[in-house]
């Protein structure tokens, strides 16, 4: 068995292990598996070991490893996990099934302008900057309701959930929790959060996806 099958399989395991603890169902959390900067051998390895979701978190790198491989594997299903500029929109919704980095009005627009113009809808969630720092991405906490109802009504794009990084350093419990919350007051039943070093946390606190990368692929040069 390869490392990358070995790391899968553990991986697998460790969400099974942390669903059974939290009393919830069999295979209600989706592993997404963070192949960034690794290379396309690597998801190769992935997809023979029977990963099917993968994310990416840039466009030009995605756009550089996955085209033939999707053709190779039509449920191979592709997220965006990293800040999306405007000028990148018709390139993403070309490649990307999934766009976990809406976090901003303008962005809405552009996605929602593109999404008609192609006629390709991939699912789309809100980055919600739960920990409110400075440095990261995502709408704040406090503007979400307000995001995501402008998706809905001014734009016509149905985000499907929220997804959120939690501040380095922290117990991510109360993050993932408010992120939860967020989620089920706006009746959106995605929520993207969890990644190796505290995805079983994660799935206590309500995560339907992990996203999970170091843990599978090794650590990144
Ligand atoms: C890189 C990345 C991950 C995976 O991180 P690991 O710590 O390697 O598991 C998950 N989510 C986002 C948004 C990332 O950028």
């Amino acid at each position: 068995m390869s490392e990358i099958a070995a790391g899968l399989a553990a991986i697998r395991s460790r969400i099974a292990a942390a669903e059974a603890a939290a009393q919830r169902a069999s295979g209600s959390v989706a592993l997404v598996a963070v192949a960034k900067t690794h290379p396309t051998e690597a998801v190769v390895a992935a997809l023979a070991a029977g990963q099917r979701l993968f994310g990416e978190n840039r466009v030009q790198e995605a756009r550089a490893k996955y085209p033939e491989l999707k053709e190779r594997h039509p449920d191979l299903r592709l997220h965006l996990i990293g800040p999306l500029q405007t000028n990148k929109v018709r390139e993403a919704i070309a490649l990307f099934d999934v766009i976990e980095t809406l976090d901003r009005p303008k962005l809405a627009r552009v996605l929602a302008d593109e999404i008609d113009r192609a006629g390709r809808r991939p699912d789309i969630l809100i980055q919600v900057n739960i920990g409110r720092e400075q440095q990261k991405a995502g709408v704040d906490p406090d503007q979400a309701d307000t995001l995501i109802a402008l998706c809905r009504d001014e734009y016509r794009l149905e985000p499907c959930g929220l997804m959120c990084i939690p501040p380095a350093g922290e117990d991510p419990t109360p993050h993932f929790l408010r992120l939860a919350e967020l989620a089920a007051r706006n009746g959106l039943p995605v929520r993207s959060m969890g990644m190796s070093e505290d995805f079983p946390v994660a799935v206590a606190c309500g995560a339907t996806h992990v996203r999970v990368g170091s843990a599978i692929f090794g650590y990144r040069g």
